[in-house]
């Protein structure tokens, strides 16, 4: 592998040992890191509103939910696992006023430290380890015994221990069982950024969506526009995850094979490409740190209206009826 990758063997929970991990959040990260760290035989308190559905979990699973500002103070490491969002109202006031020198600042995302929204003070350790899946699978294949990859950085070293402080975590949280990557913040934040809006989020939703209307608007019924652009995603996304488009490709049939090599790049074409490049530089920048932040400033006016907007895009209204006849798929409505 071209990254440095290091497991289980290559640090130690040690480096934990007598120390209070504090979990900020126990949301989708937060909950999977407090319980694995726990069960890894980390002393681990958690912080969250005490009243809400997630401080009800946290209280269900044996934690004691404190306030931000008491769980930092009690810490030697804290782990943030808050929305990127409001990480810098909390961290002014809650987080930084009860550092104290030779603690470990914690986050599962480079987003506020890279683009300086939160700047620790020069004598906390400030690290990363960050799960490469959702909260949910973090825990499940903890308790299965295995793990999920994790990316983990060391943004700034000042005991001098920051690094197997952060291996220690990974291992806990059973990044190590699978592969833990080193990498840094910027790394870890510019390529995240990219994956989602290009690809995964934003380029995906924008594809089902306009593949939805082309048909639609050709007089095609919905239900059927519904399965063959959407529905179907699942397996190929599958298929391409436990063997590639390689094995994609060999699993499809000839014809779709041959569409797929035909009409693909006219699709996602040369323009696609360097809009892409304009995506990345506006990351890379700060650009899109800066809109996202002034939005929220801004009550994420502007964020609400396009959840509104897509929230009633025929393809979810059609869609919403289809999964209701595959209750095998658990559908779920948000
Ligand atoms: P969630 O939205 O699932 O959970 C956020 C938690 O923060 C909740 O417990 C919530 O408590 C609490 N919270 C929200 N607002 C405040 C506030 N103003 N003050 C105090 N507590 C608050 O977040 P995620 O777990 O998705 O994200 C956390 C971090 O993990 C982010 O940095 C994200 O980028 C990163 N990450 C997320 C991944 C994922 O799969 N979701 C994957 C990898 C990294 P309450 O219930 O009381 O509102
Ligand atoms: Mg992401």
């Amino acid at each position: 592998m071209a990254i440095e990758t290091l497991y289980d063997k290559d640090g130690s929970l040690d480096a934990l040992s007598g120390k209070t991990v504090a979990v900020l959040g126990y949301g989708s990260q937060g909950h999977a890191h407090a319980q694995n760290l726990r069960d890894s035989g980390v002393t681990v308190i958690v912080a969250n509103r005490a009243d809400s559905a997630n401080g009800k979990l946290a209280k269900e699973h044996g934690f004691d939910p404190l306030s931000v500002d008491e769980a930092v103070k009690r810490a030697d490491v804290v782990i943030v696992a808050l929305p990127d969002e409001v990480q810098p109202e909390v961290y002014e006031k809650s987080i930084k006023p009860n550092l104290r020198a030779g603690m470990a600042l914690g986050s599962t995302h480079g987003f506020n430290v890279h683009f300086k929204t939160i700047v620790p003070p020069t004598d906390v350790d400030v690290i990363m380890v960050a799960p490469k899946g959702p909260g949910h699978t973090v825990r499940s294949e903890y308790e299965n015994g295995g793990g999920v990859p994790c990316l983990l950085a060391v943004h700034q070293d000042a005991s001098g221990k920051a690094f197997g402080i952060a291996m220690a975590w990974a291992i806990g949280v059973g990044g190590g069982r699978a592969g833990v990557l080193k990498t840094t913040f910027k790394d870890e934040c510019e390529t995240d950024l990219f994956g989602e809006q290009s690809v995964l989020c934003g380029g995906l939703s924008e594809l089902i969506k306009t593949g939805f209307e082309v048909l639609t608007e050709a007089g095609y019924p919905p239900e059927l526009a519904y399965f063959e652009v959407c529905h179907e995603l699942k397996l190929i996304i599958n298929l391409i995850e436990r063997g590639g488009l390689n094995y994609m490709r060999y699993s499809i049939s000839n014809t779709a094979e041959f569409g797929d090599y035909h009409t693909g790049p006219k699709i996602v074409d040369a323009r696609t490409k360097e809009t892409m490049k304009q995506v990345l530089a506006d990351i890379q920048s700060g650009k899109f740190a800066k809109t996202f932040r002034d939005d929220y400033a801004n009550g994420f006016v502007w964020f609400k209206a396009q959840r509104e907007k897509d929230r009633n895009h025929p393809v979810e209204k059609v869609g919403k009826e289809l999964r209701a006849m595959m209750p095998w798929l658990k559908p779920v409505e948000k």
